[in-house]
């Protein structure tokens, strides 16, 4: 099928021909003429299928041939996102999308000033693209009017029904006209995403390019079971012996985030941290540098990595398994975007078995485990955010003389390291801390033969260290058990600052 074939003006052929896309994605070939011909739709598409042209495109052509719309400035479409960065990507496509017609859109987002934003809807706009939490903050000031909306796109409602944003985007649905299409995406299908469907789309077109809850073709998944502790120094010498150059890495936290991405720097490995309480300029640098090349490793949380498109990503680690089985397959679709291919590996520590076993459900089928490979304890802080404890300072680790060899951006790779050992090889006495001995580098006690720094670790190794407590079992020392709570809320702070300023008020 061409694009030509789908009814598209031909400005938009131009627009998509200069984009250097020859043919549309299956999503595009089953939602547009549905769209066009003004059909609602329910649409199940991973991320990285072209979904976000699948809705722009119509949409846009809806839009110019409404020949009523005359030079009102108030909106006639709107898509509601569940993250800032979803939607200023959507903006930038129907930006993109749009260059041959003579319409306007704007995005509206928390976390930014809210002034240029009323300004910016007081000139007008044909296409709006928001969150909800600012959208709602702009409607009770008098700053949008949503009387003339014709078109309404859910985009990852999945994502949205998993943040909590269900209230807000029914306050939404009611300051809008009745008679309008409604639009609702979704890369997963749980029951309450069907009866949430139920709620406001009218005899909807399904369009569903793969089966539901499946993982995205072409990534090759694997995992690693490895202690809690020893986690960060498997990912090093992954991202080194695997001379990784760009990998997306999450996290359960913001603050985990931070410190990995701190411990990560500190092994020599260019890193930077997503997440909701960054500031909108330090997540577009981030990112800018990810895609850039100048950050090897950029860490992140579930919230914050959803709607980053990077192009052909090769490597996404799960630090830590997700609560919700269903963001592995949101994760992992990182991955392998529009045909490329790329490889999910997760990081599995015995407490996270039940969530594995929860994700495998989920995908029918087990994730491929890998031998653990020997791997270099390497001088990574353990606490960098609060400042690592004093030991840790004097504490000599594996060949880098000592703390103090950040990488720093831009730097050498393994800048300082020294001369690693070769696979097999002993450690050195000397290589050994002084200090904090009897406690594991992430400060919780040392059982058994757990690894030290300076040390090196095996498969062997971590055996022994494991013994007194078996897979899956509840953790010893008062941790939550993560098999618990799964579809419990984010924390409020994960639902608010991770995504729309405004939220907290919805
Ligand atoms: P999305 O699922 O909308 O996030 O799109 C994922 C990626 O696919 C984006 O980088 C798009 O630019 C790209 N894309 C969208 N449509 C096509 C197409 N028909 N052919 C090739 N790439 C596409």
């Amino acid at each position: 099928m061409l694009f030509s074939d789908l009814g598209l003006l031909p400005e938009l052929l131009r627009a998509v021909q200069e984009k250097g896309y020859s043919a549309p994605t299956p999503i595009q070939a089953g939602t547009i003429p549905a769209i066009l011909a003004g059909r609602d739709v329910l649409a199940g598409a991973q991320t990285g299928t072209g979904k976000t042209a699948a809705f722009v495109l119509p949409i846009l052509q809806r839009l110019t041939q409404d020949a009523a719309h005359g030079t009102h400035p108030a909106p006639r479409a709107l898509v509601l996102t569940p993250t800032r960065e979803l939607a200023a990507q959507i903006a930038d496509n129907a930006t993109g999308y749009g260059h041959y017609l003579k319409l306007r859109s704007a995005v509206v987002f928390g976390g930014v000033g809210i002034n240029p934003q009323i300004d910016q809807l007081r000139r007008g706009c044909d296409l709006l693209i928001a969150t909800p939490g600012r959208l709602l903050d702009l409607s009770e000031q008098g700053a949008l009017n949503l009387s003339r909306i014709s078109c309404f796109v859910l985009d990852e409602a999945d994502r949205m029904l998993d943040m909590g944003f269900i209230p807000a985007i029914r306050r939404v649905l009611k300051l809008l006209p009745a008679k309008r299409q409604n639009l609702m995406f979704s890369a997963t299908y749980a029951e309450d995403i069907r009866s949430l469907a139920q709620r406001f789309l009218h005899d909807p077109v399904n369009v569903e390019v793969t089966s539901r809850n499946a993982t995205a073709e072409r990534v090759t998944q694997s995992l690693y079971r490895v202690p809690k502790e020893s986690k960060r120094h498997l990912l090093a010498h992954l991202i080194n012996e695997g001379n990784w150059q760009q990998v997306l890495v999450f996290t359960r936290t913001k603050h985990g985030a931070n410190r990995l991405a701190k411990q990560l720097e500190s092994a020599g490995i260019n890193s930077a941290a997503i997440h909701g309480n960054k500031s909108q300029a330090a997540r577009v640098r981030a990112l800018a540098d990810f895609k850039g090349l100048r950050v090897t490793a950029l860490v992140a949380t579930e919230v914050a990595a959803r709607g980053l498109d990077i192009k052909e990503l090769p490597h996404v680690v799960n630090y830590e398994l997700p609560n919700v089985p269903e963001d592995y397959v949101h994760r992992i679709g990182r991955t392998a975007r529009a045909g490329a291919s790329g490889a999910a590996v997760s990081l599995v520590s015995p407490d996270e078995e039940p969530l594995l076993r929860d994700i495998e459900r989920l995908l029918k089928s087990p994730i491929q485990a890998t031998a653990l490979p020997q791997f270099p304890i390497l001088n990574m802080p353990v606490e960098p955010d609060r400042g690592p404890p004093r030991e840790m300072h004097r504490g000599r680790a594996a060949g880098n003389g000592g703390n103090g060899n950040r990488g720093g951006r831009g730097g050498p790779r393994r800048p300082q390291q020294g001369p690693r050992p070769q696979q097999g090889q002993r450690p050195q006495q000397g290589q050994r801390p002084q200090q904090g001995q009897g406690r594991t580098p992430d400060g919780a006690v040392r059982t058994g033969g757990a690894p030290q720094d300076g040390q090196r670790h095996s498969a062997h190794r971590h055996g022994e260290s494991q013994g007194s407590r078996p897979a899956g079992a509840p953790r010893g020392d008062g941790g939550r058990s993560l098999g618990g709570d799964r579809r419990g809320p984010r924390t409020q702070g994960e639902r608010g600052g991770g995504t729309d300023g405004g939220w907290r008020r919805a």
